[in-house]
């Protein structure tokens, strides 16, 4: 980090709070009522703490900030779905999405500008990778969220922009602040990170002794095909990335969700249903099947819902678990297709 670049309090979990907290000279406890000021009573500014010492006030506000990305644009569903569009400190914008389900009120959050993975029906993928976003960049989606509407998110899924186990470090630091009963305080059985199989990342993931879920982006029962569908099979194919998947259940006991985007003629054959589910038949996962949302300009289009319900009939029939949700609105946007994965996850997690 620059030495002149202030430390966005958004970025520190507790400990690291309280360590920043006594490198300024304050005692462990100053950490405590600053998250209670940015978590629970919405500061916007380090001015309004005032039970922290006016001293202490200015020394804080001398080497850091309070910053959220800023909301620029915001579109409502007919079915209530809202879409964000945020602004960051250097003018890169990002999607994040609000989905309300009953009590359950989930977050679907960015983490990175863009993508580099370049999956070839993705919106994401379409102008690269921009940057990676930063801790306080991922949580900040979620805390503006809450503030914007007042009301409080249950669940998060990383479905947004990018590849979360790509930008790894940002990402933890962010699920550690998402999950942190003096920060956001979501249980890490409602937090879900979905990946186009970063097996090195799934792999470290297992180990870090949380309990989140995990979602891997499988698309295509065999390598030939996945290459194309999610170009990174050629650097992690499908056998080293379902080991990484049976670890992961190992390591946390908490079941992988496999996606499976069907698009027309391509990876919805009643031959591809069967090699699917013979792939699957032994490993406890779920598959969750969703046509695509197609993507102008892709050329993918997704398949008449009769063939969806066939293929999920050929999976189920080796006695893999499917789930095949019917379609909701997606009137904000045709073009993004996490938001209505959001909606089948919710359904099974
Ligand atoms: N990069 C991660 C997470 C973000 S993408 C990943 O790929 O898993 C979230 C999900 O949306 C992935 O399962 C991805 O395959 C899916 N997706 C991307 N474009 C889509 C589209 N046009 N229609 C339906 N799903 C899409
Ligand atoms: Fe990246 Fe996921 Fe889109 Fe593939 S589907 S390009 S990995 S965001």
């Amino acid at each position: 980090m620059l030495t002149h670049e202030k430390v966005n309090l958004f970025r520190l979990t507790e400990e690291a709070m309280i360590a920043f907290v006594q490198s300024l000279g304050a005692p462990a406890y100053r950490a405590r009522q600053i998250m209670h000021w940015l978590y629970r009573k919405g500061a916007e500014t380090i001015d309004v703490m005032t039970d922290l010492p006016r001293a202490f006030r200015s020394r804080l506000a001398e080497n850091c900030v309070v910053a959220l990305p800023e909301a620029v644009e915001l579109r409502q569903s007919a079915d209530g779905t809202r879409k964000f569009l945020f602004r960051l400190t250097d003018g890169v914008t990002i999607e994040s999405v609000l989905i309300r389900d009953g009590s359950r009120l989930t977050a679907c959050l960015s983490s990175q500008a863009g993508c580099g993975i370049g999956c070839p029906f993705c919106a994401t993928a379409l102008g690269g990778l921009e940057r990676n976003l930063r801790t306080e960049e991922i949580v900040g989606q979620l805390v503006a969220m809450q503030r914007l509407t007042g009301e409080r998110v249950t669940n998060v899924v990383m479905m947004g922009m990018g590849e979360p186990l790509a930008n790894y470090r940002s990402v933890l630091g962010a699920i550690r602040l998402l999950n942190h009963p003096k920060a956001c305080g979501i249980g890490q059985r409602h937090i879900t990170v979905s990946t186009s199989g970063v097996v090195p990342g799934i792999r470290r993931l297992a180990m870090e002794g949380l309990q989140i879920g995990l979602a891997v982006s499988l698309h295509a029962p065999n390598d030939a095909l996945r290459n194309q569908l999610v170009p990174l099979n050629r650097r992690y194919p499908i056998a080293p990335l379902l080991a990484a998947c049976r670890e992961y259940f190992a390591a946390t006991g908490r079941r992988v969700t496999l996606e499976y985007v069907l698009i027309d003629g391509l990876n919805d054959t009643p031959e591809l249903a069967e090699e699917l589910g013979v792939l699957l038949r032994d490993m406890n996962c779920l598959v969750n099947l969703l046509p695509l949302n197609p993507v102008p300009g892709t050329g993918f289009r997704r398949p008449e819902p009769e063939r969806i319900a066939d293929f999920a009939a050929i999976v189920r029939a080796r006695g893999v678990r499917v789930t095949l949700r019917r379609e909701m609105g997606t009137d904000i946007d045709a073009a993004c297709g996490q938001l209505r994965r959001v909606r089948r996850l919710q359904g099974v997690s």
